[in-house]
């Protein structure tokens, strides 16, 4: 099962640290952004192209796959060498030439839930990436608004399987944008894989308190070995109920 993991965006050295221990810990793949959309201009957005020798370095010392966000066909050519999966972020779900360009390159798409996308909406943009040619398309449900501000979004664990009965394509769950709380991460994640989930993207960080972006929901190493004790346990059991 893939779990996607790390910091929500690559701050400096650190990221080898958190690259190291996730990998240790049971991560298949690694997060962590470099060009990071935000909801205002004035916030922190990432190192950019600073973090790119951050990102080899990270995934020549683990020697896993690496997941990034491109907003735009120039972030796309920038990180196209050192990204295995290219990840379409919520914020971007909805932009259907963007989609079309993701549809023309030869890497897997992440394609994350819109904020205010229905499933049968989220079916139909992974159809602009696939109609243009690029079958190898993922689905992410991170949680859509709702009128409940206790959580940042509201995960919609009902997504999971009615994407199943829709399409062919995997779907995975990222409790850490669709709760944006930390302590919610683990219930959410394990909600998830019984309802179906091929996978999890969380997210990690080796000082969350101090972390430039989504500290709030990111799990400590402790929490996310936590997590993946559970995670491994939540298998077992969906075994033995589908067995
Ligand atoms: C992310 O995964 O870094 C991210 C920004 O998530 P989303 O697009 O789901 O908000
Ligand atoms: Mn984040």
């Amino acid at each position: 099962m893939m779990i996607i993991a790390g910091p929500c965006a690559i701050e400096g050295d650190n990221f080898i640290t958190i690259a190291k221990v996730v990998k240790e810990l049971g991560a298949t793949h690694l997060r962590g952004g470099i060009f990071k959309p935000r909801s205002s201009p004035f916030r922190w957005s990432g190192l950019h192209e600073a973090a790119i020798p951050l990102a080899r370095e990270a995934k020549r010392i683990t020697g896993l796959p690496y997941v990034v966000e491109a907003m735009n066909a120039k972030q796309i050519e920038l990180l196209y060498d050192v990204a295995d999966y290219f990840q379409v972020g919520a914020r971007n779900q909805q932009d259907s030439e963007l989609l079309r360009e993701f549809g023309r390159q030869d890497k897997p798409v992440i394609l994350k839930r819109g904020m205010a996308t229905t499933i049968e909406e989220f079916v139909m943009a992974a159809d602009f990436i696939t109609t243009e040619g690029n079958k190898n398309v993922i689905l992410c449900e991170r949680g859509i608004r709702t009128f409940e501000p206790y959580t940042r979004n509201t995960f919609d664990v009902s997504c999971i399987p009615a994407i199943h009965d829709l399409c062919d394509l995997q779907i995975i769950a990222d409790p850490s944008h669709g709760t944006g709380r930390v302590e919610l991460v683990t219930p959410v994640a394990l909600a998830a894989l019984a309802a179906g989930a091929d996978g999890l993207m969380i997210e990690v960080h080796d000082d969350p308190p101090k972390a430039m972006t989504d500290g709030q929901q990111s799990l400590t190493f402790a929490e996310f070995d936590q997590l993946m004790r559970k995670v491994n346990k939540m298998q077992e059991a969906l075994e033995w109920i589908t067995d």
